[in-house]
């Protein structure tokens, strides 16, 4: 445990300076493409910054926080109870994982397999038993790779109308939309305009499936021409991070 840091600190002011900077471009971007009124919701990834950096980005109003590994996620939203935030699993999850994401994840980005669906299926059927939580939004994360050898995660997209009919009919999880990561050293534009058709095929079957999970520090803009939801933003907020993840 460490004291509440005090507000008006060199690293709260920081902190403040980006997350500013941050939501200025999100208001740009949305603006530009006509979605003034309906801008994304951010998400500030923590992952890899103590929980000290989530209680300032609290107080400074941020209410959605990211993390991709259940050991270091499980630690922070336990240590920030109190503040009742609202954490996002975005990270490849392993599906003996579900049982303790369940417990603090209000949403899973990175749903990319069927024996993952149903893992986070029975987990959630214990910890709704056990806590009347409510149901867990689940993305699914679709590869943009050309060559699907590449793998940085995510199903093929013609997974996605298997995997979005098991969402569908799994009891405690909703169908909640697609998430992407933008290929390494691909055009943004491309990859999550190839994102937004997948998704308006989804809408089409499932039409309460409107969420899109797009979009990080370097290609929020990109991402938010093409319709993204939800961005997942860290380092130009909180700053670089080690380079292995
Ligand atoms: C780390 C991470 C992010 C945040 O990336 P930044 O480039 O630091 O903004 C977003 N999405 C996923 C899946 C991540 O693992």
């Amino acid at each position: 445990m460490t004291d509440s840091p005090a507000s008006g600190d060199a690293r709260t002011e920081q902190l403040r300076g980006r997350l500013d900077a941050v939501r200025q471009r999100i208001g740009r971007a949305a603006a530009a493409a006509g979605r003034g009124e309906n801008p994304p919701r951010l998400i500030v990834v923590s992952k890899f910054h103590p929980a000290d950096d989530v209680r300032r980005l609290a107080a400074l109003g941020v209410k959605d926080f990211g993390e991709n590994r259940d050991q270091e996620a499980s630690a922070k939203a336990g240590e920030l109870e109190a503040l009742d935030l609202t954490w996002h699993f975005v990270g490849q999850l392993q599906s003996k994982k579900s049982k303790t994401v369940v417990r603090y994840a209000s949403a899973v980005h990175s749903v990319d397999r069927s024996q993952l669906v149903a893992a986070l299926e029975r987990a959630m059927a214990g910890q709704q038993e056990l806590t009347g939580r409510a149901d867990l939004d689940c993305f699914i994360q679709v590869s943009l790779e050309e060559d699907a050898g590449a793998h940085r995660g995510g199903a093929a997209p013609e997974e996605v109308p298997q995997l979005a009919e098991q969402l569908e009919a799994a009891d405690g999880l909703r169908l909640a939309g697609v998430m992407a990561v933008a290929p390494l050293g691909a055009d943004p534009d491309r990859a999550f305009e190839k994102l937004l058709g997948i998704s308006t095929g989804l809408q089409r079957d499932f039409p309460g499936a409107t969420g899109i999970s797009a979009g990080m520090s370097q290609d929020l803009e990109a991402a938010v021409r093409f319709g993204a939801t939800h961005l997942r933003i860290g380092s130009d907020i909180l700053g670089s991070r080690p380079a292995v993840r």
